[in-house]
């Protein structure tokens, strides 16, 4: 019997707004200083009136364009009631039959065991705005008498995104969530931030099971809850899959069976297990209805079209567009736009100003990634901004100077600036290249005597040259382009083996 695995995910994103959806309060990261960003609005006190952050409106818009979503042009507003001692209200406002918007679609790319690479079209169910919860603090002391509640994130601006049940292994689930937190931080709509809890993930895992006789059965569906990692997510799907296909064979029960609900279930990193939270899950029965505080939104395409207008390239057509404009190989393309939208501008402003995008990423993927790692610095901290580093790279395309010669200056310049902390002008090239006496030399009459010079003082290498030993050349070469900085390597390769004959 062999089996697939079928993964929906809803992930919780945090919008990056000041204030929170409904009030004035600041949404600022505080468990410090707990229930300080807080108003008789978001502490649900009687009487209170919500009005709608329009900002907070706008980001979410943004999110939904992103992930290729349709804007509704009328949406509103429902009360989810529950009860839950970070929920002064005794209901979340959040949106039920009309979200805002709906059916879109993330392209994932995986990698397979053999190599291959495909693309998963991920469908988006829908993705709606609701508030965010308090939240609740354990005595970890372990004797459970001293519980908290911390009410500074209630009200805080959440986009729900649903996807449909399109993916097929943990690995692709972690790659979604990879590939999503890269879009929302280059729209800039969520810091993302997993430790903060500006990114949380529920996985609904099931497996299809194909039986001898050609029959399909499904498993019962576990939703693990509140995964705050995309490792996390991806171990709780690897241990639900081996769990559930465990079961299946010791007990065979179905979904739909006696015993064969849906369960929700929560992630222990610690033990790399899920465990049971509630075993029988029943179609939760909310009450929605809609929130008579709340007038519907109306989105008009003027609106829409204006924050369209705002937004950056999202990753994925920048990802093509690097590969038709700068010749990219799929490769180098995905590695820089994956580094975040200011290092990818950081390339494109490189490649203009150079005029060879191979060039530029070659110099990028690999130097620059290789310095800003080492001194853990974002692209945005780096010294050599990318006029200087385009002109730097201009200087090899237009053979003023070697390859060789170009990274003895880029490092010269961070030199230059750990001692002076002066961030160095594209002029600074030119300098360093006159003082060094880097510029490749044409004038061939001082080759020439060179070479004279260094095979008349090298008679042993030149022997061992003539005897077959190739390598011998590499020692002569060395010495004339100590001799005639500057000098063509290629060139004075074939000079000396020209001199040898
Ligand atoms: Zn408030
Ligand atoms: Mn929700």
């Amino acid at each position: 019997m062999s089996y697939d695995v079928i993964i929906g995910l809803e992930v919780h994103v945090q919008l990056q707004t000041q204030t929170k959806i409904f009030c004035g309060c600041s949404t600022a990261f505080n468990p410090d200083h707990p229930n300080v960003q807080t108003c008789p609005v978001c502490l649900g006190l009687p009487g209170a009136l919500p009005v709608l952050n329009r900002h907070g409106f706008q980001l979410a818009v943004k999110t939904a364009l992103g992930l290729n979503c349709q804007i509704a042009s009328f949406t509103k507003w429902d009360r989810k009631q529950y009860f839950y001692p970070d929920l002064p209200k005794g209901y979340q406002i959040s949106q039920f039959d009309l979200p805002f918007s709906h059916d879109g679609h993330v392209d994932v790319e995986t990698t397979s065991e053999s190599g291959d690479k495909s693309i998963r079209r991920v469908r988006i169910l829908r993705a709606h705005m609701e508030e965010d919860a308090g939240k609740n603090m354990h005595d970890e002391s372990g004797r459970g008498r001293d519980s908290k509640v911390d009410l500074n994130r209630a009200g805080t601006p959440l986009v729900e995104i649903v996807t449909q049940p399109d993916l097929r292994s943990a690995e692709e689930a972690r790659r979604f969530l990879e590939e999503l937190k890269l879009l929302l931080t280059y729209l800039g709509v969520s810091d993302c931030n997993m430790q903060e809890g500006s990114l949380r993930c529920d996985a609904n895992v099931n497996l299809h099971i194909h039986q001898p006789d050609g029959s399909r059965v499904a498993t019962p569906i576990v939703e693990v809850k509140n995964l705050n990692s995309f490792r996390f997510t991806e171990q709780a799907i690897l241990f639900e899959v081996q769990r559930q296909w465990d079961e299946f064979q010791r007990t065979g029960i179905k979904l739909g069976d006696k015993g064969g609900h849906k369960a929700t279930r929560g992630y222990n990193p610690d033990r790399g297990e899920t465990y049971i939270l509630r075993e029988k899950e029943e179609a939760a029965d909310y009450r929605y209805f809609p929130d008579p505080d709340l007038v519907p939104v109306l989105v008009t395409e003027t609106q829409l079209a204006a924050i369209r207008s705002e937004m950056c390239e999202p990753p994925a057509p920048r990802r093509e567009r690097f590969h038709a404009d700068y010749q990219l190989t799929p490769y180098d393309a995905a590695v820089i736009i994956d580094q975040g939208r200011l290092f990818a501008d950081y390339f494109e402003a490189v490649a203009k100003t150079c005029g060879d995008g191979k060039q530029a990423a070659n110099w990028i993927t690999q130097d620059v990634l290789r310095e800003t790692k080492q001194r853990d610095q974002s692209i945005a901290e780096f010294a050599i901004r990318p006029e200087v580093l385009g002109t730097l790279l201009g200087q090899i395309n237009q053979k003023r100077i070697t390859i060789k010669s170009a990274r003895e200056v880029f490092g010269d310049l961070l030199t230059e600036f750990d001692e002076t902390a002066a961030i160095p002008a594209a002029s600074r090239i030119d300098e360093i290249v006159t003082t060094k006496g880097l510029a490749i030399v044409e004038d061939t009459g001082a080759i020439d005597a060179a070479i004279t010079a260094v095979l008349g003082r090298n008679a042993k290498a030149v022997a061992d040259f003539k005897e077959g030993n190739q390598k011998a050349i590499g020692a002569l070469i060395g010495q004339v382009m100590r001799e005639v900085k500057g000098a063509d390597p290629q060139t004075v390769r074939e000079k000396i083996i020209a001199a040898m004959q």
